[in-house]
């Protein structure tokens, strides 16, 4: 990161209640300009830290600085952020242009100026000519720009954005996310973005911080995180992995050999210090996963029975058993081959370097 944070998390904590954590240490810069997505699945942390973040919620310990000014002891209104959360909370007697011009008149900006903004507004959210209409009398798509464009008419430096789209349906959503993106790309605001949605994480991010249990698991931009998860739950939460578990028989470097019941000796790359008797999760993406002839020159080889083909339309997904009783899925684009059908006997193998392998207990001990 070059320049100096706009953002600067250091230790920051949260009990509600004094005893469980719902945000364990969080350390975190966030820097100008950027597109930074706190990810995980529910009850992870997320929306506590961006409360923290907004100021409607004040940390057990630790410090937030905003603009190298700390702000968490400051109110809501007096870190001057722009907000955006699910449920648009509009206010439902007032025109779609007056909840627009609110913070404007909150912060008693001029009437002249309020009208310009306003109109500026509207028009960048594509909400033209709905400018008179009630909240009531829009779709929820509308009036989430609306919120979109209640919480940037201020310009402020930093927008939270917490699931604001999660009440629409995909098509829309999809489309959302690429008007989302190509505001901030415009406007150079720094976004901080909460979902639990992977695909979407990776679709919008500069960057994305993945949540479990109110700990910070990995800050990365999403092809290194996808590439290169921390751990095992990243590697299962950031798209898919296939897990398969066994026992470190050899280590040579980062290279181990895995004992599995019922399946040949496997390789993988060790992601930590799992050596010789510890017992480890291998981590297989599906679409890393060879069929047939491709998988004859693959180190890890498999024979396996095919139990379920999912047709998903641009691509096939088959749930295969392995001996040992494992389950392993792979994807294959629908690109006009032979597919598998369910029964079918198949070679499957993978690389070395497609197998990332976790600790998940430690060896025995003699
Ligand atoms: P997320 O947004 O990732 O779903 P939250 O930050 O809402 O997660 O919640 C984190 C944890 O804190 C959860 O265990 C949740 O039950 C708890 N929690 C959230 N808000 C409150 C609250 N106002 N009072 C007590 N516990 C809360
Ligand atoms: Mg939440």
């Amino acid at each position: 990161m070059t320049g100096e944070p706009i953002l600067r998390l250091r230790g920051v904590s949260k009990s509600y209640d004094g005893q469980a954590m719902a945000v364990r240490a969080l350390d975190l810069d966030v820097a100008r300009g950027e597109f930074l997505t706190l990810l995980g699945p529910s009850g992870s942390g997320k929306t506590t830290t961006l409360m923290m973040l907004a100021g409607f919620e004040t940390p057990t310990e630790g410090s937030i600085e905003l603009e190298g000014r700390r702000v968490d002891g400051l109110p809501p209104h007096r870190r001057g952020l722009g907000m955006v959360f699910q449920n648009y909370a509009l206010f439902p007697h007032m025109s779609v242009a007056e909840n627009i011009a609110f913070p404007l008149s909150v912060r008693r900006t001029p009437q002249a100026e309020t009208a310009r903004l306003v109109a500026e507004a509207v028009e960048l959210v594509g909400l033209s000519g709905l400018a008179d209409r009630r909240p009531g009398q829009l779709s929820g798509g509308q009036q989430q720009r609306v919120a979109l464009a209640r919480a940037l008419v201020f310009r402020p430096p930093l927008v939270l954005l917490d699931e604001p789209l999660g009440a629409l349906d995909r098509q829309l959503r999809e489309r959302m996310q690429i008007e989302l993106k190509r505001l901030h790309a415009s406007l150079g605001v720094t976004m901080i973005y909460v979902t639990h949605d992977q695909e979407e994480a990776m679709a919008m991010s500069d960057r994305v911080a993945v949540f479990h249990e109110g700990r910070v698991q990995q800050v990365a931009p999403p092809i290194e995180l996808y590439a290169r998860p921390a751990s095992l739950f990243v590697a299962g939460f950031v798209g898919e992995s296939n897990r398969i578990e066994g026992v470190v028989s050899a280590r040579n470097g980062d290279v181990i050999q895995v004992a599995v019941e019922g399946l040949p000796t496997l390789v993988a790359l060790a992601a930590d210090g799992a050596g010789q008797g510890a017992r480890v999760a291998i981590a297989v993406r599906p679409e890393r996963i060879r069929l047939g002839a491709e998988a004859e020159t693959a180190e890890n080889r498999v024979t396996a029975r095919l139990s379920d083909v999912i047709f998903v339309g641009d691509r096939l997904r088959g749930h295969c058993l392995l001996p040992g009783g494992c389950e392993l899925v792979f994807k294959r684009p629908n690109d006009g081959g032979a597919l598998p059908g369910r029964g079918d006997t198949l070679e499957l193998g993978w690389a070395r370097d497609d197998a990332r392998a976790w600790q998940i207990e430690t060896g025995a001990t003699e």
